[in-house]
């Protein structure tokens, strides 16, 4: 049934708690984990200049070396959980809107089930669901997993 699970992660405590139910998932199917962190650029637009954000968007962070290993931890956070279990595992980083970044890796890596958190770094919890999620739910056809957590972040 699923091959390809994402999880899209922003390395906060509910995309980690999701992290558990896509990794029993990935178990039962025998499927690969791939985890996702996208350098949401629109939110740096204020602090950064146009050629800075051109740079992180083309994988050059130079300086800006802090922004990419937040980006690697979040996703070595699920990889090496899904390792542990003996499961395959892709890590990728990339730069943009998170959840047209998501669309795409979708169809690009033909994902069939993506698991994520109900909130994120922001953890704002007015909102029924993050933007992120939201905009995923609304972009994408192949079923997505919430996994929501009281009290966290
Ligand atoms: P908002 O960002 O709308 O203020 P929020 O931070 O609480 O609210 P979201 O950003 O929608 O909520 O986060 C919900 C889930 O979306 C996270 O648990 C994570 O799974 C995923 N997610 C959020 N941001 C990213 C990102 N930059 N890269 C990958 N996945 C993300
Ligand atoms: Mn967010």
């Amino acid at each position: 049934m699923y091959d390809q699970i994402l999880v899209p992660t922003d390395g906060s405590d509910t995309a980690e708690a999701a992290v558990e139910h896509a990794l029993d998932l990935a178990e039962q199917y025998g499927a690969t984990v791939h985890a996702l962190y996208v350098v949401d650029t629109d939110s740096m637009s204020l602090s950064l200049g146009g050629e800075q954000l051109d740079r992180i968007e083309q994988g050059r962070y130079g300086e800006m070396e802090e922004v990419r290993e937040r980006a690697d931890r979040a996703t070595g956070y699920v990889a090496d959980r899904a390792r542990d279990r003996g499961l395959e595992t892709v890590e990728h980083v990339s730069a943009g809107k998170p959840h047209s970044l998501i669309a795409n890796y979708i169809d690009d890596q033909d994902v069939d089930l993506v698991v994520m958190g109900s909130h994120g770094r922001s953890g704002i919890r007015r909102a029924l669901l993050g933007s992120v999620t939201e905009r995923t739910l609304r972009s994408t056809h192949v079923p997505v997993l919430v996994v929501d957590v009281e009290d966290t972040d």
